[in-house]
């Protein structure tokens, strides 16, 4: 699925890959522009795609800068049309870490709707859902980027896995609680929640593509959870063996602390 990706270039190391369905979306945004606005359409559309992903690429460093700061390495941030990945080589279990990598992502966002809210403000009839406000001026498309940006900050900070707010509710909880108890508790009630807001979406709204994305987002819940129950039972396993005198595989230490 994460094949046919093109590299672009690089960011303090990090290697910044487009994966190849998204030159499908931008063609796509540009045709239909075209058809209704004409040639300004095309420019203004395709430069809002644009200036979006400039955004997830901004958010996405936000976590990768974070993480660098803390000795952890970033290969490389991969921009799909369904947002962005950061791929790290591993994420700290320290919750204190965890947390200050995963609020950099969301900072970024309303540090840029700050800037842009000062710059342009929002429209009288701006509302935070439903708000899409196609622009045909320059004014109109930084507009539309900042409510871009707060709907990206506030949509990340919900509390369900794969979005950051899993992980900052895990990486609370783990301040209290033996980390994969963290994780079987955040991934749980991410769950609950996508299963209500899933048959909302269903049955009350019958909106069935915000019902599979909250699908999504519960499967994503278990994969967490069972990926972290899967690194602890082989952690254990190779210490058992370790203990009985077996040579093991170097079992990967955590990062080395850089800062603060
Ligand atoms: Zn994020």
């Amino acid at each position: 699925m994460f094949g046919w990706s093109i590299n672009l270039f690089r960011i303090r190391g990090i290697q910044l890959a487009v994966h190849a369905s998204f030159f499908l979306l931008l063609a796509y945004v540009g045709f239909n522009a075209w058809l209704e606005g004409g040639g300004i359409g095309l420019v203004l559309n395709v430069a809002m795609v644009l200036a979006f992903f400039a955004c997830v690429v901004l958010h996405e460093l936000g976590h990768s800068f974070t993480a660098m700061h803390f000795g952890v390495g970033v290969r490389r941030i991969l921009l799909m049309p369904i947002g962005g990945m950061a791929e790290f080589d591993a994420i700290p279990r320290q919750p204190s870490r965890e947390l200050l990598i995963t609020l950099a992502g969301p900072a970024v966002n309303f540090a840029i709707a700050a800037v842009l809210w000062v710059l342009v403000g929002l429209p009288a009839d701006w509302r935070l859902f439903g708000f899409s406000d196609y622009p045909d001026t320059a004014v109109g498309l930084f507009q539309l980027l900042l409510h871009w940006n707060l709907v990206m900050g506030l949509f990340n900070l919900l509390p369900v896995f794969p979005m950051d707010g899993g992980r900052i509710l895990r990486a609370l909880l783990a301040t209290r609680l033996p980390y994969l108890r963290a994780t079987f508790w955040a991934a749980s009630l991410g769950k609950v929640l996508a299963l209500i807001a899933g048959l909302i979406a269903a049955f009350v709204f019958h909106h069935y593509l915000t019902a599979f994305l909250f699908a999504f987002i519960y499967l994503a819940g278990d994969a967490e959870y069972r990926a972290v129950l899967r690194r602890d039972l082989e952690d254990a396993h190779w210490r058992a063996l370790a203990a009985q005198g077996f040579a093991t595989p170097a079992v990967p230490e955590e990062p080395p602390l850089l800062g603060p």
